[in-house]
C-alpha cells in the first residue's frame, strides 16, 4: 500500500482542507509519520506573507533532499497564486491550485500509478521559460480562476486526533482588503449547504463529539451565495434546534458580520451551547489606516460591536483580534491610535502580524510608495507584543475563583505524569487541571491561579459541588 504524508501550512481553513485530503487518501493508502517515509508528499501551502512562501519552498527542498524518490504535490494558496514558481522546483511532480483542490486525492493516486496523463479534467502543463532554459523541472499544473473544483467536503468529522475539530463551512472571500492575497488564491465566497453541515454535526455528535469549531475564510458571509440564501445566525440557530451538540465555537468573523442576530445568539446561548469567544480581526486602530486597508468598518464601529458582545456574553467573554503592524504609510501617530485602542478594549489575546507586501494586491503598490522601515516595524511589534501579553494575563487573572465549563484535551505526557490534564475553557482559555482525565470530557472547573506558562490552573468541580467546595488533588 503506497504511503503519503500531508504537511499543512496556514490558517484553520487551510488545515481543514489538508485534513480532508488526508481523510480521502486514507481510504486506500497509509499515512506515514514522516515525509521521509512517503511515496507522495502533499504540501498544503499558505501565501498570506512572503515568509509563508519561503517556509513552503524550504520544506519542499528539504523533502526532495531527504527523500528524492518521493513525488511532491504542492497545493494551497501559494500553488494558486504562483504555480509556475513551484512547478519549476526539483522534486515537484504536480501543482494543484485551490481552484482544483477537490481533485488533489485523484491526482495523487494517478501520480503514484504513473498514470498522470492529463486524464483529469482541465489539466494543462504550464511550461516555465526558466525551467525550459535550465532544463529543470516542469511539473503539470492544475490552476484556473473559475474555482469549479475547490470545495473539498470533509469526511465525517469525529472526535479523534482533534478533540475539537474544525468544520469548514465557507470558502473564499468577496472583500478586497488591500493587504490580502486571499481573494486571489481562494476566489469569491462559497458556502457548504445547510443540509451537509447538519449531517456533519449530527454525525459528530453521534460519534461522541462535544465541541465543534465552525470555520471559513470569511465565515460571517456564510449562506449568502446559496440557491436559497441564508446567513450565519440562521445556521447557528438550526444547529442548536436540530442537533444536541453540547458546544459550538465560532472562529474568526469580520466585525460587521457580528450583527444583532448573531449577538442575540451569544446572549441566549453564550456560556452554555455557544462558546463565549469572539475573534474579530481589527488590523488597525487608526481610521486613516483602516481606510487605506479598505476595511469595512471605522474604529468606533469596532468598539460598538465589542460593547454589544460584552453586554451579551458578560465579562468572561474572551475577545481576540488580528492586528497588523507596519501597513504602508503607517505613521507614529497612527500606530499610537492602534496602541490606545488595544489598551482600551478587554482583549484576551491578540494575533500580531507585520505587513507583508503580496504580489497582485493594492498593498504591493502602496508599499512601493511608502514602506515602513523594518526597524520601525520591529519596534512597534515589540511594543504590541508586550501590551498583548499584559492583556492576556489580566484576562486570565480575572478568571481565578470563577467557575467555568471546559473540555479536556489530549494531554502531553509531561503533564499526564504529574496527574494533570490539559483542557480548554468554554471561553477559550488553556487550562491545566489538577486531575487525570481522558480527552473529550466536558467538566466544570474553578480557576485557582496561573501556571508559569500563563495557563489557568484549575480544579475540577463535581456535579453537586459549586465553585467553593472542590475536589482537588493537592496542588
Ligand atoms: S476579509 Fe479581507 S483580510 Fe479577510 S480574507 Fe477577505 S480580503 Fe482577506
Amino acid at each position: 500500500m503506497p504511503g503519503f504524508y500531508v504537511e499543512n501550512f496556514g490558517c484553520r481553513a487551510a488545515r481543514a482542507d489538508g485534513e480532508a485530503v488526508r481523510e480521502r487518501l486514507l481510504a486506500d493508502w497509509h499515512c506515514t509519520d514522516q515525509p521521509t517515509d512517503a511515496d507522495v508528499v502533499v504540501v498544503n501551502t499558505c501565501s498570506v506573507t512572503a515568509e509563508a512562501d519561503r517556509a513552503a519552498r524550504a520544506f519542499i527542498r528539504r523533502t526532495n533532499r531527504q527523500n528524492p524518490r518521493a513525488k511532491i504535490v504542492v497545493t494551497g494558496c501559494y500553488a494558486q497564486r504562483a504555480p509556475e514558481e513551484l512547478a519549476a522546483m526539483a522534486g515537484v511532480a504536480a501543482v494543484v491550485g485551490n481552484s482544483h483542490k477537490a481533485l488533489a486525492p485523484e491526482i495523487v493516486r494517478n501520480l503514484a500509478a504513473e498514470k498522470l496523463s492529463c486524464t483529469t479534467a482541465d489539466a494543462h502543463a504550464i511550461v516555465s521559460v526558466s525551467a525550459l532554459l535550465s532544463g529543470g523541472n516542469r511539473a503539470p499544473v492544475w490552476v484556473d480562476d473559475r474555482f469549479a473544483h475547490s470545495f473539498l467536503e470533509e469526511a465525517q468529522l469525529v472526535p479523534g486526533n482533534q478533540t475539537r475539530p474544525n468544520l469548514k463551512v465557507q470558502e473564499g472571500c468577496g472583500n478586497r482588503c488591500t493587504f490580502c492575497v486571499i481573494p486571489q488564491t481562494r476566489g469569491s465566497s462559497r458556502s457548504l449547504s445547510g443540509a451537509a453541515i447538519l449531517k456533519q454535526v449530527q454525525g459528530f455528535v453521534a460519534a461522541g463529539g462535544k465541541e465543534l469549531v465552525l470555520s471559513g475564510i470569511n465565515l460571517g458571509r456564510w449562506g449568502r451565495d446559496l440557491a436559497e440564501p441564508s446567513k450565519l445566525p440562521a445556521l447557528v440557530s438550526e444547529i442548536f434546534e436540530r442537533t444536541t451538540l453540547p458546544r459550538l465555537r465560532l472562529s474568526s468573523i469580520e466585525p460587521m458580520d457580528w450583527d444583532a442576530d448573531l449577538i442575540g445568539l451569544m446572549a441566549d446561548f453564550g456560556g452554555s451551547r455557544l462558546a463565549r469567544h469572539a475573534h474579530l480581526p481589527l488590523q488597525s486602530g487608526s481610521d486613516a489606516v483602516l481606510r487605506r486597508m479598505h476595511r469595512r468598518y471605522r474604529p468606533w464601529h469596532y468598539t460598538e460591536k465589542v460593547a454589544a458582545l460584552l453586554r451579551a456574553a458578560g465579562p468572561d467573554l474572551t475577545l481576540g483580534a488580528d492586528v497588523m503592524v507596519g501597513f504602508p504609510g503607517e505613521t507614529d501617530r497612527e500606530f499610537e491610535e492602534t496602541v490606545q485602542m488595544v489598551r482600551a478594549l478587554p482583549f484576551g489575546y491578540l494575533h500580531l502580524f507585520s505587513f507583508s507586501p503580496r504580489p497582485g494586491t493594492r498593498g504591493w503598490a502602496l508599499h512601493a510608495d511608502a514602506p515602513v522601515r523594518p526597524a520601525v516595524v520591529d519596534e512597534r511589534m515589540a511594543a504590541l507584543r508586550a501590551l498583548a501579553a499584559e492583556k492576556t494575563q489580566t484576562h486570565r487573572r480575572s478568571l481565578i475563583d470563577r467557575e467555568l465549563q471546559a473540555i479536556t484535551l489530549h494531554t502531553p505526557d509531561a503533564l499526564a505524569t504529574q496527574h494533570r490534564t490539559a483542557a480548554l475553557t468554554e471561553n477559550f482559555v488553556p487550562v491545566e487541571l489538577a486531575a487525570s482525565l481522558p480527552a473529550n470530557q466536558l467538566v466544570r472547573v474553578r480557576g485557582i491561579g496561573l501556571t508559569a506558562e500563563g495557563a489557568l490552573q484549575a480544579v475540577q468541580l463535581t456535579a453537586d459541588q459549586n465553585q467553593y467546595d472542590a475536589i482537588a488533588t493537592p496542588v
